[in-house]
């Protein structure tokens, strides 16, 4: 691409709406351009990226035996009510009338639709196993889009899904695309970590993440690097590591405790650690309000409370049913005299001589003990911390953010069941279909690459998905041996197959290399007064040396680096 006559623009400044050192740089290098909220345009070179990025992952999965299919985004809202999801997506789904009244959606993803173009193939066992996916745009009403391309309304996804006929089946399908995902990211050199996570709306056997580590994503990794365990916090369990509390047993005692209502204000005004207060969370729990104790140094994870009770939503009770529950304003709840179920971490039943709230306004119990209340349930319901002991060595865990970029999940029979995908098998009896699904988000994969790569002068793209492999950048257009040159050596490198950008536009040096640097170019060649000893410049993007080279031997140089930088 020859720059002057092409579509091309940077800005100098930061943007003031990006939230994301990502966002910022795609922005200013005019690759992305937001449209409104969580909602993006790709512009000529970002959407060069994103197909990059998508090349890869499509030779991945053609490589794996997957078949590429495209289904609509405009879906009839009674597929997903057939399923059963309807309700479980709520109002992240975005939902339309067409003119006859007819309810529809626009799809968030597409279990459903894949299910249903199985059924036309899927007759008996030999017509198993097949993989089929897509890149496709998807639709969430996400409550709060933020990060740039990393949470946003409508995105592509490359969605895939395999149908087996058996557990076995699913193992060796679902084993073929992890290896593929594995390939396409390692192609695309993003930092990862591979996670188990919850299977939350999607239901399932299992559910593993591909996570990029980054300093802005808005998953926790859990991880140890003594035995290579990693896991999203939401599912990151808890060893019990404390003992038993084994002083003897006081009687409880009911405190005034004007003012104090933190955790560190009730502990300080006892003269106690946090560690000898008992936190309690009142939860609805499919709109039943449930008690969940945790350790006053140990927050509540939500997801595990919500597991264990086997409720299928969660979330902390308004202020009123509080109020109602407890018998107190806010920040007094506390298990003794509760009427609801009660539901205590593992670490809360080893303690003795505990604070709690008391049910009534700026009160506390002191000396409280297990038996002053019942606990219906006890068990892990605690996030994890770091430094905490390795739920899988004696290892300790530490904490990164991560920005998921791919998930795989073994979803087992219960769509195939909803939706009646069967099978005969050899001796003519119907069994359900095992389904797999598996997904990548491209546009996640460009935002996890630019905040993982990048510098003050811009981003600094791998080379296999950068806009451009090479910029050869002319420095005075009024000299026309500079001119010839940078048009010779562009011609050699577009024959040669490089992905090459001739910046020839009548603009400062100083700003043509700016602009590459942000734009991310990984090679850059200049053409200036040493055309004169038929010398050319050289630079790696992220170096500070350039090094002069023979103008015929730039081809070679050129493609040796590239082999380097790719191979790498
Ligand atoms: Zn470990």
């Amino acid at each position: 691409m020859k720059l002057n006559k092409s579509y091309f623009y940077t800005l100098r400044e930061n943007v003031k709406d990006e939230d994301s050192i990502s966002g910022n740089l795609l922005v200013r290098s005019g690759m992305i351009k937001k449209s409104s909220s969580g909602v993006y345009m790709y512009l000529p070179l970002g959407y060069k990226v994103l197909k990059k990025i998508e090349n890869i992952v499509r030779e991945e999965m053609n490589a794996a035996g997957a078949q590429e299919v495209l289904m609509p985004s405009l879906i009839p809202e009674e597929v997903y009510i057939a399923s059963g999801r309807r309700e479980g997506f709520g109002s992240s789904m975005f939902s339309l009338k067409d003119r006859f009244n007819k309810p529809f959606v626009l799809g968030p993803t597409h279990e459903e639709l894949f299910a249903a173009a199985a059924a036309m193939h899927i007759r008996s066992y030999k017509d198993m196993p097949i993989n089929l996916y897509q890149f496709q745009t998807k639709f969430r009403d996400e409550p709060r889009p933020r990060f740039g391309l990393i949470r946003v309304r409508e995105f592509i996804m490359k969605d895939a899904y395999s149908f087996d006929t058996d557990v076995e089946g699913l193992n060796l399908s679902y084993q073929r695309m992890f290896d593929a995902y594995k390939n396409s990211f390692d192609r695309m050199k993003i930092d990862y970590k591979i996670v188990t996570a919850d299977t939350g709306v999607m239901g399932g056997m299992l559910s593993e993440e591909f996570q990029a580590v980054t300093d802005i994503g808005e998953d926790i990794l859990v991880l140890c690097d003594a035995c290579g365990y990693a896991s999203n916090l939401e599912v990151a369990a808890c060893v019990s590591k404390d003992p038993m509390s084994n002083t003897s047993l006081e009687t409880k005692e009911l405190v005034f405790t004007p003012k104090a209502k933190t955790i560190e204000e009730v502990s300080g005004f006892f003269g106690l650690p946090v560690t000898q207060f008992v936190k309690t969370l009142i939860y609805l729990i499919d709109d039943i309000p449930v008690a969940v104790m945790v350790r006053g140094d140990h927050e509540v994870n939500e997801t595990k409370v919500r597991k264990l009770l086997g409720g299928s939503s969660i979330e902390l009770a308004p202020a009123a049913i509080v109020e109602d529950v407890t018998n107190a304003a806010v920040g007094f709840a506390g298990p003794i005299g509760l009427s609801i179920q009660i539901v205590a971490d593992n670490e809360v039943v080893k303690l003795r001589n505990f604070i709690v709230g008391a049910n009534q306004t700026d009160h506390h119990y002191k000396n409280v003990n297990l038996s002053d209340f019942n606990i219906k349930v006890i068990g892990d319901v605690r996030q994890i911390m770091e430094g905490d002991r390795c739920p899988n060595c004696t290892g300790h865990v530490h904490f990164k953010h991560g920005i998921e970029i791919g998930n795989t999940f073994k979803l087992g029979d219960k769509y195939s069941k909803a939706m009646n995908l069967e099978y005969l098998d050899s001796g003519n009896q119907l069994h359900p279909v095992v389904m797999g699904s598996y997904g990548i988000g491209p546009g996640r994969c460009l935002a996890a690459l630019a905040e993982q790569n990048h510098d003050e002068f811009g981003i600094r793209w791998p080379m296999a998905v950068a806009p451009f492999e090479v910029a050869i950048v002319i420095i005075n257009l009024k000299v026309e041996k500079q001119v010839d040159i940078g048009n010779l050596l562009y011609n050699r490198f577009i024959e040669a197959g490089i992905d090459t950008v001739l910046d020839d536009r009548d603009q400062r040096a100083g700003v043509k290399f700016n602009d590459m640097d942000l734009l991310g170019i990984p090679l850059r060649i200049t053409v200036g007064k040493t055309v004169d000893q038929d010398l050319v410049e050289l630079k790696v993007r992220g170096q500070n040396e350039s090094k002069l080279i023979s103008i015929s031997e730039a081809l070679e140089q050129v493609k040796s680096l590239m082999k380097e930088q790719l191979s790498k």
